[in-house]
This record gives structure tokens, sequence and C-alpha cells, in this order.
């Protein structure tokens, strides 16, 4: 047996235990503190140390720290599975003007707004149907800028797409992220019968969220997004449970009531999240998370901000200490039970998925987005780099065009990127994101450093919660 791959080896303390991680398996093992400082020495200078760490050669045999095998590039996963997933950038157009968009206050540039007309959506679905491999179940994002404002081709895309994929013998799930500020109550039955998922933008605390998410007239918006999640959850629990259905205009604690004992909307259950961002102003955001959950939201995510540096609200590498500390208090509410929080929902299915992780999020290759005029690019934040266009949804005479998948970034996996094949995280990772590594460093396969920090302390806690609700994992069973 070769001798055990140590590089990928990470011990860590959070939640109140050490912890030793095998970056290579994904297999988690709680150590006693004599142990965790056996460790800690021994992968600080493996050579100098005089005898190995308590159960390395029982953990080795049983299947940890052996050396990843990376695809080949040419046969990376995505390449194989064909196109599966694209996001419909509907509107280049947002009635909102919120000051850390990367969208540029969802116009993405263009001089004027945009939004889709519903057949350049149904030709980009019969686009997805046509390049997608057979039986492949298939899924749509409608997207923006705020996808209301271009409702027309959100609703013809739904419909044209449900009545193509059957014919084809596929299936299609759909998910919106929406400001839901004009979401009314017509919208949201919409919603809650045709998505499989429905993502509101909350940023939590009214202060936090009116301070970076104001409409175009400079006006506060926390109370009018409120509103429309609202109509959201009220449509969800209808479509769940016509009968104990709750009414979209109840007051605060009337919600919260007929959210927290609705028996058809369990934690857990349903469509509806809530995503917020946090920034250098709401370091604590575990405080937002928590005054969306006492609004009665059981599902939840917070995103760090991307920004340049040079811009106040930029998160900094000094801030990770408190960043890591608010993940770790969000971590105690959910080991409570007492909500979903998105980005510790790990999937520790390692390592038979373990060649899919390698590939990320597959923009370019099994993901792609469409603008509002019909032209592909690798991704929603890459919408509108020409150099990660893909061509046009249709040839022009009314037939789907091939998909021409972006040969450098299918074969840009973790094994094809330096700093990822000696990275620890690299399971749960990916990789990466390509856009924030481009914008950041001008080359794909160089990742954004602050943004891999800011995971990897949000990794920590999410596997010390994997841990503290579990028995110690089996090696080798992550
Ligand atoms: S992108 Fe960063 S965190 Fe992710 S695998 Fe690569 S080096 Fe690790
Ligand atoms: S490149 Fe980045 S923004 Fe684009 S799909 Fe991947 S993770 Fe998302």
């Amino acid at each position: 047996m070769a001798a055990p791959f140590l590089a990928l080896a990470r011990v860590f303390t959070a939640l109140d235990q050490h912890l030793l991680f095998d970056g290579a398996s994904g297999a988690l093992v709680q150590l006693s503190e004599s142990a965790f400082a056996a460790w800690q020495d021994y992968l600080a200078s493996p050579a100098a140390a005089a005898v190995s760490p308590p159960g390395l050669a029982q953990l080795h045999a049983s299947g940890m720290f052996r050396e990843p095998v990376y695809p080949s590039p040419a046969g990376s996963p995505p390449a194989a599975q064909g196109l599966h997933s694209l996001c419909l950038n509907v509107a280049h157009s947002c009635d909102l003007a919120c000051d850390y968009c990367f969208a540029g206050k969802g116009a993405y540039g263009s001089p004027a707004p945009a939004v889709m007309q519903p057949a350049t959506a149904c030709a980009a679905i019969d686009y997805l149907i046509a390049n997608s491999p057979p039986g492949r179940s298939l899924s749509v994002d409608f997207f923006g800028g705020e996808p209301l404002l271009a409702w027309p081709a959100v609703t013809a895309a739904v419909a044209h797409g449900k009545a193509k994929a059957e014919q084809a013998g596929k299936t299609i799930r759909f998910t919106i992220t929406t400001n839901a500020v004009s979401m009314d109550d017509a919208r949201a039955a919409f919603c809650a019968a045709e998505m499989s998922t429905i993502i509101v933008s909350l940023d939590g605390r009214p202060s936090t969220h009116d301070r970076h998410r104001q409409d175009k007239a400079g006006r506060a918006t926390f109370e009018r997004a409120l509103q429309g999640a609202r109509r959201l959850a009220a449509a969800v629990a209808a479509a769940q449970s016509p009968a104990a259905a709750p009414t979209s205009d109840l007051d605060e604690s009337g919600m919260r009531d007929s959210l927290l004992r609705h028996p058809d909307l369990p934690l857990g259950a349903g469509p509806l999240w809530v995503r917020g961002t946090y920034t250098a102003d709401n370091l604590d955001f575990a405080a937002d998370v928590r005054y969306l959950r006492q609004l009665g939201f059981a599902q939840i995510s917070m995103e760090p901000v991307a920004l340049p540096p040079n811009q106040a609200q930029a998160l900094r590498p000094d801030d990770i200490p408190r960043i890591r500390a608010s993940y770790a208090e969000v971590a105690g509410m959910v080991a409570a039970e007492e909500m979903r929080f998105f980005h510790f929902e790990l999937n520790t299915d390692a390592p038979s998925c373990a060649p899919k992780r390698f590939t990320g999020c597959a923009a370019g290759a099994g993901y792609a987005a469409v603008d509002p005029a019909g032209r592909v690019f690798a991704c929603h934040q890459f919408d509108g780099v020409a150099e990660f266009g893909l061509g046009e949804v249709s040839r022009g005479d009314g037939s789907p065009a091939a998909y021409q998948r972006h040969e450098e970034l299918a074969a840009a996996h973790v094994g094809a990127k330096p700093a990822c094949r000696s990275c620890w995280a690299q399971l749960y990772c990916g990789g990466g994101c390509h856009y924030a590594a481009w914008s950041a460093n001008g080359d794909i396969h160089e990742p954004y450093k602050l943004g891999c920090d800011l995971l990897k302390a949000r990794l920590e806690i999410a596997l010390a919660l994997q841990a503290a609700r579990r028995a110690p994992t089996q090696p080798g069973q992550p």
C-alpha cells in the first residue's frame, strides 16, 4: 500500500470539537485533546515527528489518506453530461438599485434596460432540450436583474418547457430568484405551483437590508420585499394544504404563527428560501439570520458580498474571524433544529460523487446562461463577456442551435488548478467560482483568495455541525 497521502489532511477546532478532516476522502474524525495536539504537530512537520499520530495506520488502512485521481481534461464529467442546466437571464433590468449588485444594478452594463420576449424564452427551452442527453432531468433558473419584470417570458417558458420536455421524455425543474418587491398574489400562486425552488432576496434586519437595497428613487425596500415574501409563503402553504392556508395579508406576528405552526409547512419543506447578502457592514450577520427566522422563514442562506477591495463594504481578510464566529452562531440555530441553512446542507455522499465535485458549478460545460436577446454565455455572471460567449439559442430559422461548450472552462476542474490540488476543501468546493477567479486575477485557474478563505471558514463550521449531529464517522465513510 502506498504511504499515507497527508497533503489534504486538516485538523481544526470548531463548535467545541477537535476534528481531523481528510480532504481526499471526505472522512471526518473527532479527536481527543491529546490526539488533536499530536496530529497538529505531525502535520506541521511529518519528517521531524518521532512517532506517527494516533490512529494513522488504521485510518489509512480503512480508506483515508489516498491520493485523489483527477479526471483528465478531455474527459471531465461535464463534457460527458452535456448541457443540463440553463439560467434564463430574462431581465437586464431591475426595479431596485442595490449598491453591491454584481450586475450593475441589474442592467449588466446594457445601455438600456432589456427584457426577454416570450418567443426567445421558448427558443431557449428548445435549445436546452435539443442539447441535453436523453432522459436527463434538466433545470431552468429565472434570473436577472429582476425576473418579475419579464413575467410573460417566465410564464411562456414554463408552459412551453413542460410540454416540450414531456414530448422529449425529459423533465425540467424550474427555479426563480426574485427581490419580491412587485410580487402579487397571482404571481405568487404561479411560483408556488411551478417552481421547485423560490429564492427571495432579503438581507435580514430592516437596517441591514435598507442600507444597501434601495429602489431607483433611493427609497427603502424592506417592507415591500417582506410583503412579497409573505405572499409567496402564503401561496406555498396554500399549494401544499389549501384548506389550512394562511392569507398573505397577515401582520408580522400572525405570519410568524402561521409559518411556525402550519402543519403542512414544517421545517425544511417547500420551495421557499430566503437569501441575504452580508457585507463589511454586518459581519454579525447571525443577527440577520435570527431576525429572518423570527419572521417565520425556516430555510435561509447568507452569501458574502463580492466587491472590489477598494469599496467600503467589501470583505477583507481581517474580517474572517468575525465571519467565522457568525457562522458558528448560525450553526447553533441549525443544531437546535430551528432552521435550515443552505451552506450547512453538505452532501456527504463522497467518495462516490467525488468526480462530480471536482468540477464545481459546471459553468460553460453542463451549465450556461441566456441573455434577453438569446445570446448564450458560460454563466449568469459571465453574461455579456464576449470571451465567454457560446453563441445563440437559435440558428435564425427557428431551430435550436448546437451548444458550443467552453472548452477551457470545461477542463478547469480542481486537478487542473495548482492551488486547488493542494487544498483540503476541494471536495466541497469544486474549484471555486470561475468568474470570481477571472475578475480578481484575470485567470480562471487562479482562485480568488479571499473567496477561498471565506469558504474554508464556513466549511469548517459546517463539518463541525455534521460531527456534532452524529456519532463520530467511520474512516472512509464521511
Ligand atoms: S477554489 Fe480555493 S477553496 Fe476551492 S478548492 Fe480551490 S483553493 Fe480550495
Ligand atoms: S462561474 Fe461563478 S458565478 Fe458562474 S456559475 Fe460558476 S460559481 Fe456561479
